[in-house]
This record gives C-alpha cells, sequence and structure tokens, in this order.
C-alpha cells in the first residue's frame, strides 16, 4: 500500500464512530479495559501501564445526528459535548470502561456529571489539572491526583500498576511524542511536502490504537515522506489557534490549505505534543509526570501558567514560529476559545499581526465563505504587509 492508500485508510477508521480498531482490540483482548480520554491532555501513560488501551474520545465529527443528547445536555453547547453524549446514548462507546475528563471548562465538568449519571457501569472521572502553578502545592496536588488515577485504574483491572510499568509507558510515549515532533517539523519546514490535513490524519489515526502500533506507522510514514518529490509552493505561513478540544472538520484544514495558508502550527491533539521536552524515564514516574504538566507544557488555552501572563505567553509562540499571521479558528459555543480569541486579537493588532477569526462545528458542511475569507486573508497578507 503506498503512502496516501494508507493515509486514506486510517481517515476511514478516524471516520468510523463505530471504533473499529477499539472492537479489533477488545476481541484480541477479552478482559482488556478500554480508557475513553476526552481532549485536551490526560496522561495516556498510566492506562497503557495498566494494560488498557487508551483511546481518544474527539466526539462524532459530524457522522451521527444530534437526536438524542439534547435532552440531557443543554443545545447551546459546543459539538464535541453533544456529539460525544450522542455516542454514548447509541450504545458506540459500549466497549469503554473508563472515562476521563479534564478540567478544561465547565462544559466538560458537566458532561463527565452527565455520563457519570447516564452510564453508571463505566467508571468516570473528572480531573483537576492545578492551576496556581507558582505554588509549590500544584505539584503536591497533582501527583496526588495521578495516584488517585493509578488506584482508579487497579480497580478496573483488578491488578497492582507497579511503577516500572509506568515507566516503560513513559518511554514509549515519549518516542510517540518525539515523532509526532518530527511531522510538525517537516510540515513547518516544507509544507509542500506535507499538509497539515495529511499529518493531522496521520497522529489522529494513533489515538485510536496502542502506541505500540502507532510507533511504526509513524516511522515508515516519515521514511516515506522523505521520498516525496513535490516542488516548493508560496505560502503565508500561519499559526491555527483556537482547536485544541473539538476538532474542526477535516475539510476545513484542506480548505484552508488549498487558500494559500501553511499552517506552521496549531492546537489540534495538543496531547501528543503536550511536552516541550522529555518525560524523565527514571526515578518517580508520578512526581516525573507532575513535573513535566508543571514545567514543560506547551502553551494552550486550557492550562494556568499561574504568575505568568496568558497573553506574553502566546505572543512568545506566535513570534518564536516566525510566522505571518494567526488564524482563530473556534469552536462555536467554546468558551475558553472564544475569550482567548477577544482577549488576543488586540494584542495582534497591536504588534502588527495580521489575523483572520471564525467558528466552525462539527456538522459543518458548506465552506466556501472560509474560503473566501481565507483567500481574501492571503492575499492581503501577500500584498499589503
Ligand atoms: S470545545 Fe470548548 S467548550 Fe467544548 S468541551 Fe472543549 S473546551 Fe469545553
Amino acid at each position: 500500500m503506498t503512502f496516501e492508500e494508507q493515509l486514506e485508510e486510517y481517515q476511514r477508521i478516524i471516520g468510523d464512530v463505530s471504533f473499529p480498531t477499539v472492537k479489533k482490540w477488545k476481541e484480541a483482548h477479552p478482559a482488556g479495559k478500554v480508557v475513553g480520554m476526552f481532549p485536551v491532555y490526560t496522561p495516556y501513560e498510566l492506562a497503557h501501564a495498566a494494560g488498557m488501551l487508551p483511546v481518544g474520545l474527539y466526539g462524532a465529527g459530524g457522522m451521527v445526528e444530534i437526536d438524542h443528547a439534547d435532552s440531557r445536555i443543554q443545545s447551546f453547547v459546543c459539538s464535541i459535548a453533544r456529539s460525544t453524549l450522542e455516542l454514548g446514548l447509541r450504545e458506540l462507546t459500549k466497549d469503554f470502561d473508563v472515562l476521563w475528563f479534564t478540567s478544561i471548562c465547565d462544559v466538560a465538568r458537566n458532561l463527565s456529571g452527565v455520563w457519570e449519571t447516564n452510564f453508571p457501569k463505566q467508571a468516570v472521572r473528572y480531573i483537576h489539572y492545578p492551576q496556581n502553578m507558582g505554588s509549590p502545592a500544584a505539584r503536591t496536588h497533582y501527583r496526588a491526583e495521578l495516584r488517585e488515577l493509578v488506584t482508579m485504574l487497579e480497580d478496573a483491572g483488578g491488578r497492582k500498576i507497579t511503577d516500572d510499568a509506568i515507566r516503560k509507558s513513559i518511554a514509549l510515549y515519549n518516542e510517540q511524542r518525539r515523532l509526532c515532533a518530527e511531522v510538525y517539523e517537516i510540515k513547518r519546514n516544507a509544507p509542500w511536502i506535507l499538509s497539515t490535513y495529511e499529518a493531522y490524519v496521520l497522529i489522529r489515526v494513533g489515538t485510536l490504537m496502542p502506541v505500540e502500533d502507532h510507533i511504526p506507522i509513524l516511522r515508515s510514514a516519515i521514511a516515506s515522506i522523505g521520498e516525496r518529490k513535490r516542488p516548493p509552493r508560496d505560502f503565508v505561513r500561519v499559526i491555527l489557534e483556537g482547536s485544541f478540544c473539538e476538532q474542526p472538520p477535516l475539510e476545513l484544514l484542506k480548505v484552508l490549505e488549498e487558500s494559500g495558508c501553511a499552517i506552521a502550527d496549531d492546537d489540534l491533539l495538543l496531547h501528543t505534543r503536550w511536552f516541550t521536552g522529555e518525560v524523565p524515564e527514571d526515578g518517580d514516574p508520578l512526581g516525573a509526570l507532575a513535573s513535566a504538566y508543571i514545567d514543560t507544557t506547551r502553551y494552550s488555552s486550557v492550562r494556568h501558567y499561574g504568575p505568568r501572563s496568558r497573553k506574553a505567553e502566546f505572543l512568545k509562540k506566535i513570534r518564536e514560529q516566525n510566522v505571518d499571521g494567526v488564524i482563530f479558528a473556534a469552536p462555536k459555543f467554546c468558551e475558553p476559545a472564544l475569550l482567548d480569541y477577544v482577549l488576543f486579537k488586540d494584542e495582534l493588532e497591536k504588534a502588527g499581526i495580521a489575523y483572520l477569526g471564525f467558528e466552525y462545528e462539527e456538522k459543518m458542511g458548506v465552506f466556501e465563505s472560509i474560503r473566501t475569507q481565507a483567500e481574501t486573508f492571503v492575499e492581503s497578507v501577500m500584498f499589503f504587509s
């Protein structure tokens, strides 16, 4: 199979809301447990160390009608919350044994409560991340939180999770993060060789399979990409911001790239690039994960920075990427993304950095208005800056 054919196959897997890779894993591991991970970041290492399959829960991507979820959660919340619940109510997540939600927003908190009530056979946990990063208690608090997650998995799986098993899992996820960063480096430096759309498919499929299966896929893809012969093209280099939780329709990424934007960096599937360095593979593994979260996390709208200014962190990220502009693509009704848009657009105006902002939702089917906006944005950056 060629690399392009493989990408088509991964796209088919991503779009299949019956979770075919999870079913296959369950058949091979009849007693195995599956842990659903709601974005943005969750410690996949712990589920892996328990011998379980961690799986990214990214909603239905517009593939199901919302027939049942609106009777249990507000209709004026983001699509990912409604469609994830819809998947549950249609019994498409019945293979999941444990679900983790995190303290990213009130909607995620609400969803975790609704899930617990509606699916009493599944174990649900709402993970509280530290907020006051300047306090020494942040590390202690988060390590204790991780310890509780380990206990939860031990109860679900009926066996102890050793420190050694967690260290081995950390090493594997370090390798996966390294390879994902390599994929990003390629698309940043040579977007005509690898588009963001392709990089996304390649990385997203890894949220649906064991990390041991995804690592060779990434290695082989990087080798295939290196053999591609495509002439360089002129692009406007941008950062895509705001898509850290609910993922934009794949077609939207294509439209932005076809309009002449090279997405040098983005906040899609952020958990695969969450840390700026490697998590130590020796010593206390929970302490290592806690310290990595506090000291080496990439910029994100849903992470707290303690005494450090969010605006300064955001501008630092923009400058480091040496881009021509910023595209704010925020899910409809997503408070964290939309509040950041309001906060940061003034900063960009002061700094003379071009930007474009729009909202999307999973069910979006027409992209012509966004195509026109993106083409106008590209022209204005190319010819007037
Ligand atoms: S898309 Fe936004 S509002 Fe919805 S769950 Fe995610 S962070 Fe919260």
